[in-house]
């Protein structure tokens, strides 16, 4: 998703584009997610990506109307608002901590009584003692925003050449010249590295984008009799309404390097809590498990903008939001390309970051 939307992007500012994926692009992340656009940070080293997901999630509306109309291709894109059930004794002050949180960091965010949140969401467990709306947040379904994406570049202009992957950076000097492609060599005056968790498998790129694989399993779910507008959550869980009548729930964290096996424990423990957070997905039919691997970071934060090689850029490191900042990074990539400068300040996701900071610990180790 990432690099097609860079494609779209740059094919509509009129410059010459091609994108090179190992296989058929669209089969990964992107694909095995589960598309909710949600900057609430999780937890607090990840409140340096809120501006970022603030900016992208703007973005959205007008993102998904051009994809859409470009490519022909609908994306499922349901800005319905979030809800984030609490079961602990103690809600009252969990609560207002979690709405002052949102609302220091400007996001909008409003308190609900237990009733309150049934009354929207029926299929909330009985357990639910209080809940924050979100209302601003929404999901979009990632398969199809995907693929209209990849459609949508090519109409634009875009060349996709699938099963012919980057190898290695052709360095020449300090530039880049392209990249070692499987067959051939490609020639550009900017080459940007957008290949998810794989992106440090490339020769010359570990050093800027030093990704590793982060493991989730997904289970999709379907209750006719079940009624659910809203993505929602519980500290164990999400659950994620689509427009065909599936609920995508998920999903795991685990580091198991490049393995994307579904395991009977981490498909049990999504089902569990699903079927807490929402009894009547008891009933419900599995129609689909599957695992994706999320591009992590070591802070966790993406790796976004130009390195100390002239002409390329990372477009990496999404962890849990790429979805959600697809369309910022593909802005501001175009931004770069096009007029050397950003419109959101971006210097956090440097990925000259993870550099100085080995030569800090280089520097350290006589000591
Ligand atoms: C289970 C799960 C749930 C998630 N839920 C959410 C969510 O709710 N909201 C959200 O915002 N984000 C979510 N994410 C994160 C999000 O899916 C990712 O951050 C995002 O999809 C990353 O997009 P990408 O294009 O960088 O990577 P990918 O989609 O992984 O694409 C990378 C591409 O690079 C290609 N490639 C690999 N190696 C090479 C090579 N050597 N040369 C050329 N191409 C190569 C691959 O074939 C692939 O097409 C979730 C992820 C997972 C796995």
């Amino acid at each position: 998703m990432i690099g097609g939307a860079i494609a779209l992007e740059l094919a509509r500012a009129n410059l010459r584009v091609a994108v090179f994926d190992r296989q058929q692009p669209g089969q990964e992340a992107s694909w095995a997610s589960a598309g909710i656009l949600s900057p609430a940070p999780e937890n607090p080293g990840m409140v340096a990506m809120v501006p970022l997901g603030k900016a992208s999630l703007a973005l959205y509306p007008e993102f998904v109307a051009q994809v859409e109309e470009i490519s022909g291709m609908s994306t499922g894109f349901r800005p319905k608002g979030t809800l984030e059930a609490l079961f602990s004794q103690d809600t009252k002050a969990e609560l207002s901590t979690i709405i002052a949180l949102h609302h220091g960091l400007g996001l909008k965010a409003e308190p609900l009584r237990a009733e309150d949140a049934r009354e929207l969401e029926p299929a909330l467990s009985e357990e639910v003692e209080a809940a924050v709306l979100r209302p601003e947040e929404g999901s979009v379904d990632n398969r199809a925003l995907t693929a209209a994406i990849l459609e949508a570049a090519q109409r634009s202009g875009a060349e996709i050449f699938s099963g012919n992957g980057a190898r290695a950076l052709w360095r020449e000097g300090n530039r880049c010249g392209g990249l070692v492609l499987q067959n051939g060599k490609v020639e550009a005056k900017w080459t940007i590295i957008a290949a998810g968790c794989f992106s440090a498998t490339i020769e010359g790129i570990a050093p800027y984008a030093p990704v590793r694989p982060a493991k989730g399993q997904v289970a999709a779910l379907r209750a006719d009799d079940l009624k659910m507008e809203r993505v929602l959550w519980s500290e164990k869980i999400y659950l994620v309404p689509r427009n065909d009548g599936r609920i995508v729930a998920g999903a795991t964290l685990e580091y198991a390097g490049f393995d994307k096996r579904t395991t009977a424990g981490g498909i049990a423990k999504i089902l569990s809590a699903a079927i807490d957070l929402a009894p009547g997905l008891a009933n419900a039919r599995i129609e689909e498990t599957w695992a994706g691997l999320r591009p992590d970071s070591p802070d966790h934060l993406p790796i976004l903008g130009p390195t100390d090689i002239d002409g390329l850029l990372m477009a990496t490191g999404h962890f849990r939001s790429g979805i959600l900042l697809t369309p910022i990074t593909a802005r501001l990539i175009r931004e770069w390309i096009t007029e050397q400068r950003v419109s959101v300040d971006w210097d956090r996701f440097s990925p000259l970051r993870f550099q100085s900071a080995a030569e800090g610990s280089a520097h350290r180790a006589p000591a």
